[in-house]
């Protein structure tokens, strides 16, 4: 494990570089515990806490249904009819782009 700095992003947004350490192999982050509590605090300060919620996969036709609780719409700004660009971001995440 490599000790350093690592940054911390919630969605685009860069929280900032916290104490961390790295796998060198799988380059997986894992941050102190005294980093999270430090990830915690910036992320409730800038207004971002509470943003994750849990959801429900559902199907409509064929097509695969997901809500956006209202607390997530208004963060992103996101608005009914609005179009959007959907696409895998990696293996289990879905991006919904403005
Ligand atoms: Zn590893």
């Amino acid at each position: 494990m490599k000790k350093g700095k690592q940054p911390y992003y919630f969605n685009d947004r860069k929280l900032g570089e916290f104490e961390a350490e790295k796998c060198p192999e799988c380059k997986e982050v894992f941050f102190t515990e005294e980093a999270s509590d430090k990830i915690d605090k910036t992320a409730k300060d800038m207004g971002l806490w509470g943003l994750r919620l849990e959801g429900k996969l559902g199907y409509s036709g064929n097509s695969l249904i997901v809500r956006v609780p209202k607390k997530i719409a208004e963060f992103l700004n996101f608005k009914e009819g609005q179009k959007v660009s959907i696409h895998p971001e990696g293996k289990g995440k879905l991006a919904v782009e403005a």
